[in-house]
């Protein structure tokens, strides 16, 4: 048996069908965020500057001032490592504080923290539908793959209900029947279209028909409602949804997922979940400084403000220059392209002749035929960088011949600009 072939195969599997990825050697500068070092393959002695247009750090919490100094501080005082499983030895003090922080962030009894969001859901969900008896689990038909692996690790039985669509998700509670226990999972903002969920309907149902539910708001913590809580909060329904995860990778800006429910929920996840139970625990340094993300968002909406000031900004610029913005009403830009191979072209160009970073999404990402260019504004991109990117995105779309619609001209909601969050401005809202 010639192993190493089988390797190489699959690899050129990939590669025919234009989904091989390529990572980009990039070296994040705290201080200059969203400017960063790329290094072209075999050019590592020769960095070049890019702007970054895809991070999931959706705010720029990973250098900011109050989270870079909390990891420090507990570097110093607590060591590298969390010493073990939270079982044996691994449970520290930075990370009670944490969960007690996330519980209170979503108003709930308690909360557990993990390694990292994809395990969250995939303990979260295989745990507690599978101490259900008998659960139905009924899935939105979009749910990301970490929700989809819990759903197959518990074991039970699922139906996939349309994507957001109530009338579907109706039909297939009522044809559960009264008495069988029902599990409704689903997120509260897809990361990809940038669409976001009906989440007071679907509480509505669940009351209904007596489901209980189980969101991902990885997309939205820290992002949406008064105190960063996420979409359940802004929507006023977080008290209607029985359990709610997020991750402290992306708005939080550092390393870690969650889940925030009820004491016996939580308590019963934690007793049941190899895959909480079996692993060390998070680290006191990324403990604390997901923590101190939780608490500045909570009080400060400077950066969800400006946030959602540069999403709405890039997306009249990109439309007005005639680039086929996808519609949503979130921070999410999602710019078709329709083919991997062109959107692969499109990324590279974007790199290599104008110093602005945007992996392509491809399969499986998104479905073939949807390939698209994911663009993420954050608070801490300027209105200059705006201005680069639609001048760069019109010179790949003509470049490689794109179809550029015709241009779109939304007045802009007349409204004093937010400042760009610097660090000293961020520093004194955390003051
Ligand atoms: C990124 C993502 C996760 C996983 O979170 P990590 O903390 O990155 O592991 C879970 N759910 C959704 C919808 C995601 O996009």
């Amino acid at each position: 048996m010639d192993y190493e072939a089988i390797f190489q195969q699959s690899i050129e599997r990939l590669k025919s069908e234009r989904r091989y990825r390529v990572f980009a050697d990039l070296e994040r500068d705290a201080s200059r965020f969203p400017v960063a070092l790329w290094r072209p393959d075999g050019q590592a002695d020769q960095p070049r500057e890019v702007v970054i247009w895809c991070s999931n750090d959706y705010l720029g919490m990973g250098g900011h001032p109050a989270v870079v100094s909390a990891v420090v501080r507990a570097a110093e005082r607590h060591g590298a490592g969390a010493g073990g499983t939270r079982n044996i030895s691994g449970t520290h003090h930075p990370i009670v504080e944490l969960e007690q922080e996330l519980a209170d962030l979503h108003g709930k009894e308690a909360s557990l923290a993990f390694t990292s969001g994809w395990i969250s859901n995939l303990a979260g969900i295989s745990t507690i539908a599978s101490l259900l008896p008998n659960c139905l689990i009924l899935s939105d038909e979009l749910n990301h793959n970490s929700m989809i692996e819990g759903v197959r690790r518990s074991g039970c039985e699922k139906q996939l209900w349309r994507h957001n669509d109530l009338a579907h998700l109706e039909e297939l509670l009522i044809a559960a029947g009264p008495d069988r226990a029902k599990l409704i999972v689903f997120e509260s903002l897809y990361s990809m279209d940038g669409d976001i969920a009906p989440v007071a309907g679907i509480a509505d149902l669940a009351k209904k028909y007596g489901a209980m539910t189980y969101v991902d708001e990885v997309h939205a913590v820290g992002m949406y409602g008064p105190r960063g809580a996420g979409i359940c909060e802004r929507d006023g329904v977080m008290h209607r949804i029985d359990v709610i995860e997020g991750t402290l990778a992306k708005g939080y800006g550092t390393l870690g997922g969650y889940i925030a429910a009820s004491a016996s929920i939580i308590d019963a996840v934690r007793s049941y979940a190899p895959s909480f139970i079996f692993t060390t625990a998070l680290p006191p340094t990324v403990a604390a400084g997901a923590c101190a993300a939780v608490r500045h968002l909570k009080t400060s909406g400077q950066e969800r403000a400006r946030h959602q000031r540069m999403a709405l900004l890039t997306k009249h610029a990109l439309r007005a220059a005639g680039l086929p913005v996808m519609e949503n009403s979130s921070h999410i830009v999602p710019v078709m392209v329709g083919d991997a191979e062109t959107c692969k072209k499109a990324s590279d160009l974007l790199l290599e002749r104008h110093g602005i970073y945007i992996q392509p999404i491809n399969y499986p990402t998104v479905a073939i035929g949807t390939e698209r260019l994911r663009i993420t504004p954050t608070p801490r991109h300027e209105e200059a960088h705006v201005a680069d990117l639609v001048e760069a995105l019109v010179d790949v779309w003509k470049t490689l011949g794109l179809p550029l619609t015709e241009a779109e001209i939304i007045p802009l909601r007349r409204a004093e600009p937010e400042a760009v969050c610097t660090y000293p401005e961020m520093k004194r809202a955390a003051e």
